[in-house]
């Protein structure tokens, strides 16, 4: 089935996020926000469906790649994406690229009325989840002390999570960076859920070699699972040097690009001792099964970057964990049980017992409110 058309729809809803001046995700009060619809249609009518990048580079860049191409052919158009971003590194982000891939994935679900989990090969159908904080804030109730974490810690855990990940506190916050205070955070996590709950640490992420060790030694004396991004990732060696003095598992590369052939790299050097992707930061679900299988292959755990349907898809479908799905981020203000404004449905319902459940509806299974979208939609001037 070739594809006829690649359209964006940018349409408005009402948000109650805010970003700090170092991009990091804060409640705050309701404002008009953006989305965006990416629609790949295919001749006989066939159409698949993704949220994200926007009308332009749709528009300029994807439509001309791809237009009259079989829509089946993931693999060929991944790859002459991927070859295109060489020229269009500005507009054609990994991010944007696993858009596409994932409307891609979504268009052969929903024309074969199969989940994108078992057409990759189903392993399982629910994932445990993690409960993943927005970074510390100096909100009044918000997450602004250590007193604050422990607290919300525990509403998580009565709520089913097993599992915790703090961000804690970062610039622009005065008095951060501070790995004491990150520490601190920690401890009164630890002391105030238990023994029984994993938790996980993702700080800020320049500390240095010093400030990395001390906090990774401290997470080791309060039983803490793994510890992540505490360096700049683009200094692999600075991460071997971590990860041969600590006992406490080491995460990465997250955020550093390079799709599979980074994750490749850390392995071999023995940078960390899981690696981490998610559709992303890799471009997509199609990139995100090749460094499940890397990882697989050189007996390494693998951790899947960030929530949303197509990293719960993937992570259905590998045999190697991916041994946690990232529900977030989560903050005291925000209720993470209503669905987005376009959306008639959670992608990632969780049961009492802190398992997230694929949806069985075809392709990505988003159960998407066409209506909203088209009431709402941002008309081009
Ligand atoms: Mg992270």
């Amino acid at each position: 089935m070739n594809i006829v058309d690649v359209t964006a729809e940018l349409f408005t809803y009402k948000s109650k996020t805010v970003r700090d001046s170092e991009g990091h995700a804060h409640p705050g009060p309701e404002h008009d926000a953006t989305q965006c619809l990416v629609r790949i249609i295919a001749d006989e009518g066939a159409e698949g469906y993704c949220f994200g990048a926007n009308p332009s580079v749709v528009e300029h860049v994807i439509k001309p790649a791809i237009a009259g191409l079989d829509a089946f052919y993931r693999e060929e158009l991944w790859q002459r994406l991927r070859e295109w971003q060489r020229l269009h590194l500005g507009t054609l982000t990994d991010r944007v690229l696993g858009v596409v891939d994932m409307a891609l994935w979504d268009f052969a679900g929903r024309s074969l009325q199969q989940p994108v989990y078992t057409l990759l090969g189903a392993f399982r159908d629910k994932v445990p989840a993690y409960a993943s904080t927005m970074c510390g804030d100096d909100l009044e109730e918000g997450l602004n002390s250590p007193e604050a974490y422990a607290e919300f810690a525990l509403a998580c855990k009565a709520r089913g999570y097993k599992a915790f990940k703090l961000h804690t506190m970062m610039p622009p916050l005065p008095g951060t960076p501070d790995p004491k205070l990150d520490v601190a955070c920690c401890r009164a996590v630890r002391e105030a859920v238990g023994d029984d709950m994993v938790l996980m640490l993702d700080c800020y992420h320049y500390y240095n070699r010093e400030q990395a060790l001390y906090i990774g030694k401290e997470l080791e004396k309060l039983n803490f699972y793994w510890f992540e991004e505490p360096m700049a990732e683009h200094s692999t060696s600075s991460y071997v040097w971590l990860t041969q003095q600590l006992a406490i598992p080491v995460v990465g590369p997250e955020t550093a690009e390079g799709k599979m052939f980074t994750r490749a790299e850390w392995i071999v050097r023995g940078a960390s001792d899981i690696s981490r992707a998610g559709v992303g930061d890799v471009g997509g679900i199609t990139p995100l099964m090749k460094v499940a299988h890397l990882c697989e292959s050189f007996g390494v755990r693998m951790e899947v970057h960030g929530g949303g349907a197509g990293n719960l898809h993937a992570l259905c479908a590998m045999g190697i964990p991916g041994e946690y799905y990232e529900r977030g981020l989560l903050h005291p203000f925000l209720n993470y049980e209503q669905p987005s404004p376009w959306l008639n449905a959670l992608d990632d319902p969780m049961d009492d017992e802190g398992n997230v459940h694929v949806s069985q509806g075809p392709g990505l299974g988003q159960d998407i409110d066409f209506d909203y979208i088209r009431e709402h939609r941002v008309r081009p001037t």
